[in-house]
C-alpha cells in the first residue's frame, strides 16, 4: 500500500513504498479501565506495569500505573509516544503485542521531553521496533548525550539515562505522517527545553476528535535554580502555556495521566471530551508558575 504524501511547507516525516502494516495475529481486547484501575490500585509508580487501556479510536495508553506511552494505530503502521522507564519497557512491549499489533509495526517513536521517566525505555523499544525515533533539536541534544542539558531547570538533580543513538530532528510545526495518520510537533518549551507537545485528529464511527497529548507544563528545579534569574526562559515558557490554551482541543492527554485527570475521565467520571480541557490545562500551570515566581521573590527579601 502507498503511503500519501500531503503538501506541506513544514518538514514532513513520511515512510514510502510498500509498507503496510501486518494484520493482527489475533484479535485481543484493551483491558476495561476497572481491570487497570484494580491493577493500579494503591501503586502510582512510574515502573509498575498496567493492561493496555483504549483512550479514543485509534489511541491506547500502554504506559505504567503512573507514566502514559501513547500508542497511535493504523493499518499502515503505529506510531508511538513516550516509552516510560527503562524499567517498565518491556511490559510496555507486552502490552502492545496484548493488543494484537506487532512491535515491528511501530514505524515511530516519538516523545514528550527529555526525562528519564517518559525516556528511560526509549533504547530499549527502539531496539525491539526498528523504529525511527523523532525529537527536536534540544531534545536529540539530550537523548544522544545521556543528560539533560544545562539549560533545563532540572540540571542538577535528574540523573543520566542510557543514550538513545541515530534521533531525527523535526521542527516545531513539522509534521510526523504514516498512511492516514498525520501527527504535528509543537514546540511547548518550558518543563524541559526539549518540551513537545503533539496534535492530531483520531476518527471512530466516522467522527472526529481534536487530540492534544500536551506536555507537562510544571515549573520543576533543582533546589539552587531560579526561574526568576532567567527572564528568557520565563517568557518562553510564557509563550508556551499561551499556545496550549490556544490549541484545537476535544481530548486532553498527558504524560502524567493526573495532570489531565485521564483514568476518571476513561472512566466516565467526568468529561473525556472537553474543548476547554487544553486552556484550563495552560491555565493551572499559569497559576503555579506565577506562585513559583512569588515564592522566589519573597525568598530574596
Ligand atoms: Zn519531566
Amino acid at each position: 500500500m502507498s503511503v500519501k504524501l500531503l503538501h506541506i511547507v513544514a518538514p514532513v516525516f513520511a515512510l514510502t513504498g510498500c509498507m503496510s502494516a501486518s494484520a493482527p495475529t489475533m484479535v485481543v481486547k484493551p483491558a476495561s479501565i476497572s481491570e487497570f484501575l484494580t491493577q493500579c490500585d494503591g501503586k502510582n509508580g512510574w515502573s509498575d506495569p498496567a493492561p493496555p487501556i483504549n483512550i479514543t479510536a485509534n489511541v491506547y495508553q500502554v504506559g505504567s500505573c503512573g507514566i502514559v506511552a501513547l500508542l497511535i494505530t493504523s493499518d499502515d503502521g503505529h506510531i508511538l509516544i513516550d516509552a516510560a522507564t527503562k524499567q517498565a519497557a518491556p511490559a510496555i512491549a507486552s502490552n502492545i503485542e496484548r493488543l494484537g499489533f506487532k512491535l515491528g509495526d511501530i514505524r515511530y517513536i516519538l516523545l514528550s521531553h527529555e526525562h528519564w521517566d517518559h525516556i528511560g525505555g526509549l533504547p530499549t523499544l527502539q531496539k525491539m521496533t526498528d523504529a525511527k525515533v523523532v525529537a527536536l533539536q534540544a531534545a536529540k541534544t539530550a537523548l544522544e548525550s545521556g543528560r539533560i542539558t544545562d539549560e533545563d531547570p532540572q540540571a542538577a538533580v535528574h540523573p543520566e539515562f542510557e543514550a538513545v543513538s541515530d534521533v531525527q530532528v523535526i521542527e516545531d510545526g513539522g509534521k510526523v505522517q504514516l498512511g492516514p495518520l498525520s501527527l504535528t510537533a509543537q514546540a511547548t518549551f518550558g518543563h524541559a527545553p526539549g518540551s513537545t507537545s503533539w496534535t492530531w485528529q483520531s476518527c471512530e464511527d466516522e467522527k472526529c476528535h481534536a487530540i492534544v497529548y500536551a506536555d507537562s507544563l510544571t515549573a520543576v528545579s533543582g533546589d539552587s535554580y531560579r526561574f526568576s534569574d532567567h527572564p528568557d526562559y520565563i517568557a518562553s515558557f510564557s509563550n508556551s502555556l499561551k499556545r496550549v490554551a490556544a490549541f484545537d482541543c476535544d481530548i486532553l492527554i498527558t504524560p502524567h495521566p493526573s495532570a489531565s485527570d485521564l483514568y476518571n475521565r476513561i472512566a466516565g467520571n467526568a468529561a473525556l471530551v472537553d474543548p476547554q480541557a487544553c486552556e484550563k490545562y495552560a491555565k493551572t500551570a499559569r497559576k503555579k508558575l506565577d506562585a513559583r515566581l512569588l515564592r522566589e521573590t519573597e525568598a530574596k527579601k
